[in-house]
């Protein structure tokens, strides 16, 4: 029986705070399934490190993390240091090197969730995400700085192959669900070079997947049909700066960042994936016991899918659902006066009683 060894990054504000949840229902399902084995190696790479050493993960920190099978990541952000730095030298170096390039976050509505929007039927559905190119480049530069003439370039790096192999995993999810549809998130009409690529390399993809329709929607025009028909979604393609607006939308239709998970995926398995919930560090109900576990403890349950254990992901799912519809032991976002780790505990409990 192999183990499963996690990489478990807390990091800042709530991110510890909802870690201790996460990392409570994996042991929780370790201790009821003899063969899901685990062993979790927690690091504090965060921003005290980072003002104690004056960078955010030791020289070697990539090469420690690649021996992982997975990294279970909390939230940075401190308002001591510069907003670019646990981004550029944490996150997205992980991102990069370990070629994270599906970006997978599920926007789905649960039961006993409200929506801010009147809708016919209940949201659903899977942003795809481009996570290692696009519009996210420091490619570019600034010219005349300080004078009247004062001019900034920031190049958007398209790749063919980047592009295609984010798209083959999501018409690869299309098809193992049934999905007859994806959504091509674009605006090749006015971003005519790299959203040109962008398209035709979608489109080449789509060729191989006969019964598989793909629609190109202007990114101005969808983000007015999420709020008009989000129901009406199942899968959707998108660059890293339409699909990070997009997410976030959608994550906004479904209940709030704290029950919003995401996934940072190497589908070749050739590096680890790294799990996450879409919420930052929260530093303004930080240290309170105040935030919402459920979108760490939702991103368990993708990694846990990733590991290959879809039968513990659905049961972490299905302990979300009725904790959420039982509302007994919310936290203030959604409108419950329950700690963080009472809900956390909660969680465990129902997973108990599955297994
Ligand atoms: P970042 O730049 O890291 O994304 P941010 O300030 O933009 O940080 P968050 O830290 O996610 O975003 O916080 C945005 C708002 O959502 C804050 O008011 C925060 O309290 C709230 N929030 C975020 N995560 C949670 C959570 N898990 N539970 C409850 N509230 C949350
Ligand atoms: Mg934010």
């Amino acid at each position: 029986m192999n183990t499963n060894r996690i990489a478990v990054l807390p990091g800042d504000g709530i991110g510890p705070e909802v870690m201790a949840e996460g990392v409570k229902v994996l042991k929780a399902l370790a201790e009821a399934d003899s063969s899901f084995q685990l062993e979790m190696t927690s690091f504090e790479w965060n921003s005290d490190y980072y003002l104690k050493h004056g960078r955010m993960m030791p020289e070697d920190g990539l090469t420690t993390l690649k021996n992982f099978d997975a990294i279970f990541f909390g939230a940075l952000g401190d308002r001591r240091i510069p907003e670019h730095i646990p981004i550029w030298e944490l996150i997205m170096p992980i991102r990069k090197n370990f070629n994270q390039y599906v970006n997978l976050r599920p926007i789905k509505q649960l039961p006993g969730v409200k929506s801010p929007l009147h809708t016919e039927g209940p949201i659903d559905f899977y942003v795809f995400r481009e996570n290692a190119e696009g519009e996210y480049s420091n490619m570019g530069g600034r010219l005349y700085q300080q004078m009247p003439e004062e001019i900034a370039i920031q190049n958007t790096v398209i790749t063919k192959k980047g592009v295609q192999r984010l798209a083959r995993y999501a018409f690869d999810y299309a098809r193992r669900n049934d999905v007859t549809k994806v959504v091509n998130a674009t605006k090749s009409n006015a971003i005519i070079h790299s959203m040109g690529l962008w398209d035709e390399s979608v489109k080449a993809i789509a060729a191989e997947y006969p019964g598989i329709e793909v629609e190109d929607a202007y990114i101005d025009a969808l983000a007015a049909h999420f709020v008009q028909r989000p129901e009406s979604f199942e899968v959707i393609v998108a660059s890293n700066l339409f699909g990070d607006i997009l997410s976030d939308l959608g994550a906004a239709l479904v209940g709030g960042l704290g029950l919003s998970p995401s996934a940072n995926l190497n589908p070749e398995g050739d590096f680890p994936s790294m799990f996450e919930p879409v919420h930052g560090s929260a530093p303004d109900i930080a240290g309170k016991q105040a935030a919402n576990p459920i979108a760490q403890i939702w991103s368990a349950a993708l990694m846990l899918e990733h590991l290959g254990r879809k039968d513990l992901s659905a049961v972490v799912m299905k302990a979300i659902e009725q904790v959420v519809a039982s509302a007994t032991t919310l936290t203030p976002d959604l409108k419950g006066n329950a700690r963080t780790f009472e809900t956390g505990d909660t969680i465990v409990k129902q997973i108990h009683q599955q297994m």
